[in-house]
């Protein structure tokens, strides 16, 4: 069963859905103003890893990524995240473009980026800007229930109204007030008030008609409204790296349940960063690596993915080539074993049974239920691989050795993900080919079937007959 570290519980618990045999999850997606970086990706391979674990295990899972493209200041690492500019603005007017322009490329990348990491795609990616009406009506109730507060045009959240404020962070109104000296915003009751709506200067490029101005929604809001049009008031899990704890979270808990009066959500797992230079790898401070930097030294997206799996999420990596080098390695041996191990199934048949895949596949079961730990699951793997490159090398790899763990890792990838087999395309003439020498066969013309054979020969393939007229077309080897 798995447990998984929930920064809500502050422990590890034993995870439990809402819906029986169904899980919905919901993930904080790409500010789409900038490449996404290596970072961002540790982040949503965590919740693809969550994701695929779970349906492992059976259950039905319902993942909403959210792309934000409205609202997100760039001052969000300063108190509630509600001052300075629209980080999308700011680089539209950069680069002389249309916000529009600017959300639909990056978003693009991001797209393009998740797909070569072999990330499962999310069953929809809602867009911050088409939801707005779903923001106005959280907003607008929050007011009705005094939660929240309207001047001059912009509306707050009350943090005093919420008496379970910091429950995800730690950071309560006690603590709070302690901590930070505040630049204040003129309108705001209390310093730590959030933001949920902000008059629009006239000039602004994106702004919105709601009940209380030309303006547009604070940052932490979209997710409220997103996740309850897409999983319901209640759901299972919400994911996010570190940063997003607080204020992000801690203002979406506090929005949705003063909405809702319901829990919002049953376990939250973050994923501590990724640094670069003992800092946290982000677009605003530039130290960031893309993925095209990755590839132009040669590294390929599959090392990438290894890389981010030989740690546990809840521990920082500080990202240096040495250790991507053997990431590197670590995917050259798992590739080796695979083809290994589909040349033994090719060549042999029947033996002796050597290895005792099952315990494999427990210590494997073990590792990931416990706070889906990659590294010491990896161990497993790679303890497998040695104990079957050592028969290997004594020609002592059976064949039923190898189709177990062949089918042991076609098991355990649906986990991890990892794309290995160079799989060989045949190419479309060879097909023709052999639908042809199909023909020639059904019609008993021996003659051309053979002369047929040999083309394909010639090629450098060859051609198995199967039971029924089927066959099989292989590289010679
Ligand atoms: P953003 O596009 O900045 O809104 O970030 C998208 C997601 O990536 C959020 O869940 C962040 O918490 C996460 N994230 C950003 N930087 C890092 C990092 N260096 N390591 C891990 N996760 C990160
Ligand atoms: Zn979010």
């Amino acid at each position: 069963m798995l447990t998984i570290y929930n920064t809500l519980a502050k422990k590890k618990e034993t995870f439990q859905s809402i819906h029986t045999g169904k899980v919905g999850m919901y993930v904080c997606g790409p500010t789409v103003y900038d490449f996404l970086h290596i970072g961002n990706l540790r982040a949503y391979i965590t919740a693809d890893i969550l994701r695929r674990y779970l349906e492992y295990c059976g259950y039905e899972v319902r993942l909403i990524k959210n792309i934000t493209d409205v609202g997100h200041l760039t001052d969000d690492s300063i108190a509630q995240g509600d001052s300075g500019d629209d980080k999308l603005v700011k680089k539209a007017l950069k680069e002389k473009k249309t916000p529009q322009e600017i959300a639909k490329f990056y978003e693009d990348y991001f797209h393009k980026a998740e797909k070569e990491i072999n990330i499962l795609p999310a069953h929809y990616f809602p867009r911050a800007t088409a939801h707005i009406p779903q923001m106005i009506k959280i907003i607008t109730v929050l007011i009705e229930k005094k939660f929240a507060y309207e001047k001059n045009g912009n509306v707050f959240f009350d943090v005093t109204k919420f008496p379970d404020y910091g429950k995800l962070s730690g950071n309560t109104l006690k603590n709070l007030k302690i901590g930070a000296r505040l630049e204040e915003h003129p309108d705001k009751k209390n310093p730590w008030d959030f933001a949920l709506w902000l008059k629009a200067p006239k000039e602004h490029l994106m702004k919105f008609d709601s009940p209380w101005s030309i303006g547009y929604p604070g940052w932490h809001i979209e997710c409220s409204a997103m996740s309850s049009e897409y999983l319901g008031d209640t759901f299972d899990i919400h994911t996010g790296g570190e940063d997003n704890i607080f204020p992000h979270h801690e203002a979406e808990i506090s929005q949705s349940e003063c909405f809702s009066g319901k829990k919002f959500v049953n376990y939250w797992v973050h994923t501590r960063h990724l640094l670069a230079n003992g800092e946290k790898m982000s677009k605003s401070k530039g130290n960031f690596f893309s993925l095209d930097d990755l590839w132009k030294k040669g590294y390929t997206p599959m090392e990438l993915r290894l890389f981010m799996l030989s740690a546990h999420y809840r521990t920082q990596i500080n990202f240096t080539w040495k250790v991507f080098n053997q990431a590197k390695s670590n995917f050259k041996k798992i590739s080796d074993w695979v083809g290994n191990l589909e040349k033994t199934t090719e060549f042999k048949t029947g033996g002796k049974n050597n290895i005792i895949i099952e315990k494999y596949q427990k210590d494997f079961e073990k590792a990931m239920n416990d706070d889906l730990n990659t590294p010491l699951a990896l161990s497993v793997l790679y303890a497998l691989i040695a104990k079957t490159n050592k028969l290997l090398t004594q020609n002592q790899l059976s064949a039923i050795d190898a189709k177990n763990n062949l089918a042991f890792w076609n098991r355990i990838n649906k986990i991890l993900g990892l794309i290995v087999s160079k799989q060989k395309i045949i190419p479309t003439e060879i097909i023709e080919i052999a639908e042809k020498r199909k023909i020639a066969k059904e019609k008993n013309n021996f003659l051309l079937s053979d002369k047929l054979r040999e083309e394909i020969e010639k090629f450098g393939y060859a051609i198995e007959d199967l039971k029924d007229n089927n066959y099989l077309i292989k590289e010679k080897i």
